[in-house]
């Protein structure tokens, strides 16, 4: 950790397909500031000016230097370059070189993910724990690693992108799934969002706007709303021993749209120890599964405090 005294402040700019959103935090409280939001400009020039403009303008109410750090969907390689395929792939990948050069001060970067993980391992749900999983399931599925204060990241840039994945034990219905990635199968394809509504919308025969709807239905006791949980609960804890495999995390922490439904925290546990005790003959998962604390907050948040990681 590069910490400076002297640097009383920190700036968080999260950068979104259509919305930049920045935060002035103070970096003995974590208290927010000051926040700004603008719309995303389409083309590279205005792109770069608009984000050179929130950090002059959020800078105004610092009082003191600040560090500055970025969030950014897409990849965001060891030697900062970025790439990014989806919404904004009119960015350089010279972007933290360009901006640098024209502000004048260093700028810490990391994938949006990342920063939602480091914002909830630093002062959110993944606090006092010294390795986080921390997964957004959302319109898609992707999330972060960060062990002993780093997160973690590797040469292609892809470390917590487990949404184009396949899911354990799958049925043949599940492997049959086509992905908007072209592949079949994914994590994604079974547990985003989207997903959701579509598996309760096949089988109910109706049409429904939002996944808050299923979970509506399934309290009011609609026995097709209750199999599309159960069956999301499954999956989901199927997703989470992936993890326990491969690193075994002391906590999960979920954000996103579908981390709001309440069943997760108390169905998706119990599960997973069906699974564990089926493959281990260890009899107990010592894992913690939290909502994350910040929500929609997390990737500006995150992006403030990639000082403390580098
Ligand atoms: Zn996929």
């Amino acid at each position: 950790m590069v910490t400076n005294i002297a640097i009383k402040n920190s700036i968080g700019i999260d950068i979104g397909g259509t919305k930049i959103a920045a935060v002035l935090l103070d970096n003995a409280s974590g208290k927010e500031l000051f926040s700004y939001r603008t719309n995303t400009p389409k083309n590279y020039p205005d792109f770069l000016k608009s984000v050179i403009d929130v950090i002059n303008k959020i800078s105004l109410h610092a009082s003191s230097d600040f560090y500055i750090g970025i969030g950014i969907p897409g990849l965001v390689f060891p030697n900062r370059q970025v790439l990014n395929y989806n919404n904004l792939p009119f960015i350089k990948p010279d972007f933290i070189f360009d901006l640098e050069k024209e502000i004048k001060h260093q700028v810490f970067i990391s994938n949006d993910a990342n920063c939602f993980a480091f914002s909830e391992y630093i002062d959110g749900s993944a606090k006092g724990y010294n390795s986080a999983f921390c997964l957004i399931i959302g319109t898609g599925v992707g999330g972060g690693i960060v062990i002993n204060n780093r997160i973690i990241s590797g040469p292609n840039a892809f470390t917590g992108e487990i949404g184009h994945t396949s899911i354990p034990f799958p049925t043949q219905e599940e492997n049959n799934t086509p992905c908007t990635c072209g592949s079949k199968g994914c994590i994604e394809s079974l547990l985003s969002g989207p997903a959701l509504i579509s598996q309760y919308e096949k089988v109910s025969g109706l049409s429904i706007s939002s996944a808050e709807e299923i979970v509506i239905a399934a309290n009011n006791k609609d026995i097709t709303a209750q199999r599309v949980l159960n069956i999301f609960y499954d999956r989901l804890a199927r997703c989470f021993l992936n993890f326990i495999y491969l690193f075994d995390p002391e906590v999960i922490v979920l954000g996103g749209g579908l981390s709001e439904i309440s069943g997760i925290y108390t169905e998706v546990p119990k599960i997973l120890t069906t699974y564990i005790d089926a493959l281990t003959p260890t009899k107990k998962i010592n894992l913690n599964i939290r909502k994350a604390t910040h929500g929609s907050a997390s990737g500006v948040r995150g992006a403030a405090w990639l000082w403390k990681t580098f």
